[in-house]
């Protein structure tokens, strides 16, 4: 492993052992092997828009949503941030105060230890998308109601058809339980690979990095489900 991961891991709490004779063996990497950048952005579908026409057309009316009752309390709509061909698309909950004034998501604490999970897999924020369920901050950080995801979902939807990603990864009950419709505990739908949407996009679920602020014993399990994301990203062309 290099010191470079040994270095992010232990930055999101992680702790690396090594066998004491380096002669020995190096202890075995629970990390996959570091997925190949794409150098040219996926070419545009033909004979629709240009792909750069349907992202403005897409960003626009997002910003000028009034869908639900969040575009009363909000400073600014909070779209999405990334490379538009991706290999993995990262799905948070709804933006919070420091997303809602600057207009990014994850960009507050959670969203710092969200970089350093993302560096420690190889894969610097730069490299993914990053989008929300909510386009817009609920009042206070209250949960997002159904009715709001409901409204809110085809703009994620179309930014997920759009990047068309080689996996998803859902940070958190509230996305997770949303993306796939149902009300299994987090506990039991990370850990895996499951599957979203027409195009079945392998899903992999697991905790928000709010979460792992306040819980950072589960670190340990979240660093399984960046593994098993590492591992399908290697598996896919
Ligand atoms: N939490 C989220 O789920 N999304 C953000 O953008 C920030 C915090």
């Amino acid at each position: 492993m290099s010191a470079a991961r040994d270095r992010y891991l232990a930055e999101i709490g992680i702790p690396v052992w090594r066998l004491r004779s380096a002669a020995v063996a190096e202890a075995p990497a629970p990390v996959m092997a570091p997925v190949a950048a794409e150098s040219e952005p996926r070419a545009a579908p033909s004979g629709g828009a240009p792909d750069a026409d349907v992202w403005s057309d897409l960003a626009a009316r997002v910003s000028g949503c009034t869908r639900c009752v969040l575009h009363k309390s909000r400073t600014q709509t909070v779209f999405g941030v990334g490379r538009r061909d991706a290999r993995l698309f990262v799905i948070g909950e709804a933006p919070g105060a420091d997303e809602d004034r600057q207009g990014e998501p994850f960009v507050g604490r959670a969203g710092q230890l969200l970089n350093a999970m993302l560096r420690a897999m190889g894969l610097p924020r730069s490299e993914v998308y990053i989008a929300n369920i909510l386009k817009c901050r609920p009042p206070n950080n209250r949960d997002p109601q159904p009715e709001e995801q409901a409204s809110c979902t085809p703009y994620l939807s179309q930014q997920i058809a759009l990047v068309q990603p080689r996996a998803l990864l859902a940070l958190g009950r509230i996305s997770a339980q949303w993306l796939l419709q149902t009300d299994t505990p987090i506990g039991r739908l990370r850990g895996r690979v499951l599957s979203y949407g027409e195009r079945n996009t392998p899903l992999v679920v697991t905790y928000h990095p709010a979460y792992l602020l306040r819980s950072p014993l589960d670190k340990a399990k979240a660093w399984t489900d960046l593994c098993l994301v590492k591992e399908l990203l290697s598996q896919s062309p």
